[in-house]
């Protein structure tokens, strides 16, 4: 066994060092199953302590290595070249305290983001963010990748929601970000906000304290279908203009509400309409029954074919099922899923939805759209199968059609999907190369040797040499090199 390798068993023992190609398979990718690597070795540590301790240890042999949650991500982030170690933090999962009174846990990174909301509901509080995969993934994969949920809409995204952070930092060393009273103390830079989104490329959160909620007193689940897509997007405009904030404004298309009602996640949606709209307000009582009579009207005026109201907590648990089950829905279509992720102005929703029919069209692709429309968070999906490398490079050219669509329409390349691997092709739609240096130079200064999870989120010479075998992305940004 290499040294390496060696010291690290002595450390953690044999059953947390994982270095087989046989065991690494689980760790060969993410939810973006296009770009696959078996890393070198996985580590599964369980402590602060422990973290440090391989961290110093891969400083010194001078190894890239990469921090990994549930490996939910959908754009590559978690996906190690073949010379780098992973830190899987899934052992690290104990919620370390909770304040009532001032409304913060303090949470170890691999705790699931719906554990802990079950881990406070007993005291009429939860955590807010609530990512469509919020049974599986962590709060330290939530952190790196600024995630967002339907409820972001009102409650805003991780960022809003994370006040501190203990960091290990790529040389071994300890940081410690923010304050559980507040990361925005005056006079000071927002360190917290900052790594918020960084993409495991800034260090590894072994802390993290989040923000607590209380429940509201009254919650209100709706829901309206259509049948114009555009009815739908209306609604969604009207809904907002008329200066509501509901915390959750959710579209399905068609072709995602029949593999919904095809499904295990079958919720009882109409299989005939062109769109359905989930509506959920919450608030006090009073306020949310006005609210909810603005929104009956709001659908009415569009034309709604049908509406719903949950009357009981199962009620609402049914008519959130669809729209939560939806990803794991179209498992169904096809081998593989392309999930992507983009933004655009909620008043260009109508076009964008248009532009991305023509696209899928156009590339011969099985599309399905589901998305946080209140946000103008877009997630067209692509079902393909990705043993086929022809309707693969159709998905792909759909994809990167797509996202110039977005950038066209005045939004963005990701709204919480992050860039990863997936993305470093596009970066460039919205960046120039100056900007592109102050990223970087931002980044040196955490991670100067680059070898803390190297060839994501920027394009860069290290994303060449760790992406080699992705080989389209590696000649562009080899042609067009932008690091300082
Ligand atoms: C079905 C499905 C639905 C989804 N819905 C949503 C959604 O609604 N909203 C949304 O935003 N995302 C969504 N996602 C994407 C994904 O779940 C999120 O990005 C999530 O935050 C990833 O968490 P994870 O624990 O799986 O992290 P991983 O995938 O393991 O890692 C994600 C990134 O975080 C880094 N990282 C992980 N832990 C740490 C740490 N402790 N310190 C530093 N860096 C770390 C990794 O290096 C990697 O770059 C969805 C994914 C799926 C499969």
């Amino acid at each position: 066994m290499p040294r390496l390798e060696s010291a690290l068993v002595r450390l953690l023992g044999p059953q947390r060092v994982l270095t087989s190609p046989d065991a690494l398979l689980a760790w060969e990718c993410d939810g973006f199953t296009v770009h696959k690597s078996r890393p070198r070795a996985v580590v599964l540590p369980e402590s602060t302590a422990e973290v440090q301790a391989v961290v110093r240890l891969l400083a010194d042999a001078q190894v890239p290595f990469v921090p990994r949650g549930a490996g939910t991500c959908l754009s590559g982030g978690p996906t190690a070249g073949t010379t780098a170690v992973v830190l899987d933090l899934s052992r690290m999962r104990r919620v370390l305290r909770i304040e009532t009174a001032d409304l913060f846990a303090v949470v170890e990174p691999g705790v699931v983001n719906a554990d802990l909301t079950a881990a406070v509901k007993h005291l009429g509080l939860h955590y807010a963010p609530d990512p469509s995969s919020q049974t599986v993934c962590t709060i330290g994969g939530n952190f790196a990748e600024n995630s967002g949920g339907p409820h972001c809409f009102k409650y805003g995204m991780t960022q809003d929601h994370v006040l501190a952070a203990l960091v290990v930092l790529p040389d071994g060393s300890l940081a410690r970000l923010g304050s559980p009273a507040g990361s925005r103390l005056p006079g000071s830079v927002d360190l917290t906000a900052l790594f918020c989104g960084s993409e495991g490329t800034f260090g590894i959160a072994t802390e993290i304290t989040v923000r607590l909620c209380r429940d509201q007193e009254s919650v209100r689940t709706l829901l309206a279908s259509f049948a114009t897509m555009t009815a739908a997007c209306r609604t969604v405009g009207d809904i907002v203009a008329a200066g509501l904030v509901p915390a959750a404004l959710e579209i399905l298309d068609q072709a995602t509400i029949r593999a919904v009602e095809a499904s295990v996640y079958r919720a009882g949606y109409p299989a005939d309409a062109a769109a359905v709209l989930l509506v959920e307000l919450d608030g006090p009582t009073a306020v949310v029954g006005e609210e909810a009579a603005e929104v009956r009207a709001a659908f009415a005026r569009n034309g709604a074919l049908r509406i719903e109201e949950a009357t009981d907590p199962n009620e609402r648990k049914r008519l959130w099922k669809g729209r939560k089950g939806a990803f794991g829905a179209m498992g169904r279509l096809n081998t593989d899923l392309y999930v992507l992720d983009g933004v655009v102005p909620r008043t260009r929703l109508e076009e964008a939805l248009a532009g991305i029919t023509a696209i899928g069209a156009k590339h011969g692709v099985l599309m399905t759209n589901v998305f946080h429309a209140g946000d103008g968070n877009l997630h067209p999906n692509i079902s393909y199968d990705g043993r086929d490398a022809a309707a693969t490079a159709r998905t792909i050219a759909a994809g990167h059609e797509i996202l110039q669509l977005c950038v066209d329409l005045g939004g963005s390349i990701s709204g919480e999907h992050g860039i990863g691997t997936e993305k470093l092709d596009h970066v460039r739609m919205m960046y120039d190369a100056a900007d592109l240096a102050v990223m970087a130079k931002v980044r040196a200064v955490w991670n100067p040797d680059d070898r803390c999870n190297p060839g994501k989120a920027l394009p860069s010479r290290s994303a060449c040499a760790e992406s080699a075998k992705w080989p389209a992305m590696t000649a562009r940004i080899l042609r067009d090199e932008v690091r300082p």
